[in-house]
């Protein structure tokens, strides 16, 4: 019955059906599954006499007159009045002429918007949902639960037709948790959940019905992922290096500083696996500065002590050297000499370094994709590290993987996320976090400043200079091409050398420079030959200039907050007091999404803020993502939700890792009926 397609169903023709494809719903299963995104009541919908100037709020009033009015910038603009039984209010769609041919006279809509004054009090709506001809009100208690639409099939339609089918379907539904995993969430029954989320008695009861519904699609893809890492993990044979605690040992002693708890834990789980049979998949995970660097150079370490070669990708040359120094100066005490390989070396210097690879001994190489690059061959490569992971392709990350035998991989990224969500990101990884900072790291003074304060910050900057400090001063990319900000740029760095900076040693960093121009620019600023680097955002990420302490960050509302993070990360490296100033009008939105930034340094809290308000595309890119498809959770709002259904998704992998007891078997058939995947996963026997 509920693999009925929704062609059949009555109610929905041809072209009907057509318009429910395009919203993913196939079969009359699908359709129960196509819940309300949002609920609406009287304590949501205002009443629209109440409405003041700079309110965000929700109205529901009918249509009672409309048009298109043109501006003399050539706008056109949609118009509609709304009235409910409090009163009237313009609301006003800039750019969205064709609105006229969709909103009727004497249609009812739902409004979401900031109210502002335009000849009177307006809404500018950010989402309108159009609810048809007849009230659909919220008075008395009632809930209104708002369908996801498209063309050809509007709301109201959908709505009629879930409330045709829904007593017919419900009982056909199949309870697939198993009874004590259902008790332990305390959520409703399947059933019980689908009634509450279509048919709400109040706004608590829908929720407590979706918490229900995204519940289970967490605990599918934490089902899913485990199993599939599990499975994966069996299949990868590796290296099983032995942990002699020499190099290690030593390393340990001859550092200038005790190890943070995270970093002994975070080494801990990684020796762990390379002690194992199985090969190494792991990512390490950790704010800026939290110290990932030494954590994979233990691992580099056991593979030397073994007589293996351990390789550390980074994304640019400049970030390499920094590695490269870096291994240097640590390893010298214990008599170990790195070998550094990128593009920009001569080819003799390239020769040496090559042929000390080819040897089967154990060596250290650092470097940048010109390791994954024909010419570089390993004799007995086993541990591949690839910093900033997220700046390669996957294509160049499997190779350096396919390089020697079967290294271990450790992956490593600076963009922090909550340990669950990143277990639904990357199923097929195990993530060791770092979540303390390095003792003695200055906290960063960071302040929002207007347009106004332009002058004072300036003058701050000048301070902070001629105080022999550094500073950076970064622009935000604007629109997909670099040009935009490239101008400002360049405006800025002439006006600020022919004015406040021209007795100072001011440089100019865009995208349009080649790697090598790039590359010599980051070195002389680190070099501290220049005081002052005006940028666009391709200032990198990874580099440590501890005698920088100021950054001035313009557009900041143009940026990420995780990217503002990451920033901001380039100051506070040393032990001189650092600041970091947002400089710039920004509206109240910006203004409150900022806070997050000067209110703390928790990156994992500030890439949940992110998430929360940018979603998760932004973060990682899209193509980089492999986001697992949810419908109805989200990962990021439904953190809890998603922990839950991580430990219940262990237990039962851990009890019946086949799902084929008789217990599980709904919970089986469900994975296998729903997710393709899962049919080779699961399949018994
Ligand atoms: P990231 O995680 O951003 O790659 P790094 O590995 O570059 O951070 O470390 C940032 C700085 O902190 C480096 O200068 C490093 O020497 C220092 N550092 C790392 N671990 C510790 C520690 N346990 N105590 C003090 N300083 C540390
Ligand atoms: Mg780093």
């Amino acid at each position: 019955m509920l693999d009925t397609p929704i062609t059949f169903l009555k109610g929905v023709g041809e072209r009907r059906a057509e318009a429910f494809r395009r919203l993913g719903v196939m079969n009359a299963r699908d359709l129960l599954y196509h819940v309300p995104h949002r609920y609406e009541d009287a304590s949501t919908v205002r009443r629209i006499a109440t409405l003041r100037i700079g309110e965000d709020a929700t109205i529901i009033g009918t249509v009672v007159s409309k048009g298109v009015l043109p501006t003399r910038k050539g706008l056109r603009i949609f118009q509609a009045v709304v009235q409910d039984e409090s009163g009237l209010i313009e609301a006003s769609w800039p750019g969205q002429p064709f609105l006229d041919r969709s909103i009727n006279k004497g249609d009812v809509l739902l409004l979401s918007g900031a109210v502002r004054f335009y000849h009177g009090r307006q809404l500018m709506p950010r989402e309108f949902v159009n609810l048809g001809a007849e009230d659909s009100g919220t008075a008395e208690g009632r809930v209104l639960a708002v369908y996801p639409a498209t063309e050809g099939l509007s709301f109201k339609m959908i709505r009629g037709i879930i409330d045709k089918h829904l007593d017919a379907l419900i009982p056909a539904l199949e309870e697939h948790l198993p009874a004590d995993v259902l008790r332990e969430t305390e959520l409703p029954s399947l059933q019980e959940a689908m009634r509450l989320v279509h048919r709400p008695p109040s706004v608590a009861e829908a929720l407590r019905g979706r918490a229900r519904l995204a519940y289970d699609e967490l605990l599918a893809v934490h089902l899913l992922q485990r199993r599939a890492n599990a499975i994966a993990r069996q299949a990868r044979q590796g290296i099983a290096f032995t942990n002699k605690r020499e190099l290690t040992s030593r390393l340990k002693a001859a550092l200038p500083w005790e190890l943070t708890g995270a970093q002994v834990r975070a080494t801990r789980e990684i020796v762990a696996d390379m002690t194992s049979a199985q090969r190494m998949h792991r990512l390490l995970q950790g704010d800026v500065g939290s110290g990932k660097t030494i954590v994979a150079l233990f691992a580099c370490c056991l593979a030397l002590e073994n007589g293996y070669q351990a390789a550390v990708m980074a994304p640019t040359e400049l970030l390499a050297e920094q590695h490269f120094r870096t291994f240097s100066r640590l390893l010298a005490p214990l008599g170990v000499e790195p070998v550094l390989v990128v593009g920009s070396m001569t080819a003799k210097a390239r020769r040496a370094a090559a042929a000390r690879l080819a040897e089967a001994g154990p060596v250290l190489v650092v470097g940048t994709h010109a390791l994954v690059q024909e010419g570089t061959q390993f004799a007995n490569l086993g541990l591949a590290v690839i910093d900033e992971q997220h700046r390669f392709g996957v294509e160049q990350r499997a190779t350096l993987g396919a390089k020697g035998g079967a290294p271990d991989i450790l992956l490593m990224s600076a963009t922090p996320i909550p340990r669950s969500l990143a277990l639904t990101l990357y199923g097929d990884l195990d993530v060791s976090v770092l979540d303390e900072r390095p003792p003695g790291r200055q906290p960063v003074t960071t302040a929002l400043r207007p347009e106004s304060g332009r002058a004072r910050v300036l003058e701050f900057v000048e301070q902070q200079l001629a105080a022999g400090r550094q500073a950076y001063i970064v622009y935000p990319i604007i629109e997909e091409s670099d040009k935009i900000a490239l101008k400002a740029a360049t405006t800025a760095f002439e006006q600020l050398t022919a004015g406040p900076f021209a007795h100072r040693r001011v440089a100019l960093l865009h995208g349009r420079l080649s790697g090598d121009e790039k590359d010599a620019i980051m070195r002389a600023f680190r070099d501290g030959d220049i005081d002052l680097l005006v940028s666009t955002t391709v200032i990198e990420v990874g580099i440590d200039v501890s005698n920088a302490t100021v950054m001035i960050i313009e557009h900041p509302e143009r940026f990420g907050l995780s990217q503002l993070h990451q920033l901001r990360g380039r100051v506070g490296r040393g032990a001189a007091e650092s600041f970091c100033i947002l400089l710039g009008d920004v509206g109240p939105d910006s203004l409150e999404r900022l806070r997050h930034i000067t209110e703390t340094e928790d990156g994992f809290e500030i890439a949940r803020a992110d998430l929360r308000l940018r979603g998760m595309g932004d973060l990682f890119g899209k193509q980089q993502s492999g986001l697992p498809a949810f419908k109805i959770a989200d990962p990021v709002r439904d953190e809890a939700l998603s922990e839950l259904a991580r430990t219940a998704a262990e237990r039962l992998l851990r009890d019946d890792a086949t799902l084929s007891a008789p217990p599980h078997r709904a919970l089986q058939r469900m994975l296998t009926s729903r997710y393709g995947r899962a049919l080779e996963l699961f399949r018994v026997g």
